[in-house]
């Protein structure tokens, strides 16, 4: 079969989106993830025109699509604490309208821990948020992560999920980013069945809101619900079913971001392990 293979994986922005790119140039990755601010939510890097402006040049030379935003993984829609939520929702908001320097992008969150409220009662609160953190004039598409339903996580049932959107008002804002690991973890057999996997996936959210896939493998067994990343093919996951998930016809044309535990070398190892198990 044939079609662009989007490959890519996490990269530092530290040092903004040009020296981001050529990172991901120097390793023939063709998306780019990254953290929008330091991971506990600090102070963004003020965005510079010109930065964007080189970054977008640099993409268009050298086939990079797809940009995946994601937010600080400490931000919490659903806290009991207000001040928390307040700061989560003051901090996406911000992070969206920074988005919109490169438009038509993605920006992946997870849904949030609900602390002990029950799981209804924290996606109230995470739809409240979106209800007003989403525009309808906003390009970005904003994606809740599958998560491995670690502590009190919302979203590692697809139903959690689905109930968000259907809360959501602009929900023709929403997608949903699929984690391998997470799901794996989460007590979602995509080694024994992705098939079986997928069409639950679609009859519940429906596979049109899957627009972007996190390829990781897992440290931890089946339905662990531990949430450790492993590299590509050192985990309980394994090359082939990660094999099977990249050139799965409802998944190929989608963006693939590894978030294994690897620096820059290790990931360019990884995305040509892929591109060559791409059939
Ligand atoms: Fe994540
Ligand atoms: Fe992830
Ligand atoms: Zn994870």
């Amino acid at each position: 079969m044939s079609g662009a293979f989007i490959i890519g994986c996490h990269l530092s922005f530290s040092k903004g989106f040009y020296s981001m790119g050529a990172d991901a140039v120097s390793i023939r990755a063709s998306a780019i993830q990254f953290f929008t601010r330091n991971p506990r939510g600090g102070k963004a890097k003020e965005i510079d025109a010109g930065d964007v402006a080189a970054y977008n040049k640099l993409a268009n030379d050298n086939g990079i699509k797809t940009l995946l935003a994601h937010a600080s993984y400490t931000l919490n829609l659903c806290s009991a604490d207000k001040r928390v939520r307040d700061f989560a929702e003051e901090t996406m908001a911000d992070d969206l309208k920074r988005m919109e320097f490169t438009p038509h992008q993605l920006y992946n969150f997870h849904p949030g821990s609900h602390v002990g409220q029950g799981v209804a009662a924290g996606i109230d609160l995470i739809t409240a948020a979106l209800n007003k953190i989403l525009s309808p004039e906003q390009t970005t598409m904003v994606l809740l992560e599958t998560m491995a339903g670690k502590g009190s996580e919302i979203g590692a049932r697809f139903e959690e999920l689905r109930a968000i959107i259907d809360g959501t008002r602009h929900s023709e804002k929403l997608g949903v980013c699929l984690d391998t690991c997470h799901v794996y973890d989460a007590g979602y057999d995509i080694v024994g069945d992705l098939d079986g996997v997928l069409e639950e996936f679609d009859g519940i959210i429906g596979i049109e809101r899957l627009k972007a896939i996190h390829i990781n493998d897992s440290k931890n067994p089946f339905g662990s619900h531990k949430d450790r990343h492993e590299k590509i093919g050192q985990g309980s996951l394994g090359i082939s079913a990660l094999a099977r998930v990249i050139n799965h016809p409802a998944l190929r044309s989608l963006p693939f971001l590894l978030e294994t535990p690897n620096e820059l070398e290790g990931y360019a190892e990884e995305i040509a392990l892929l591109k060559k198990l791409r059939e």
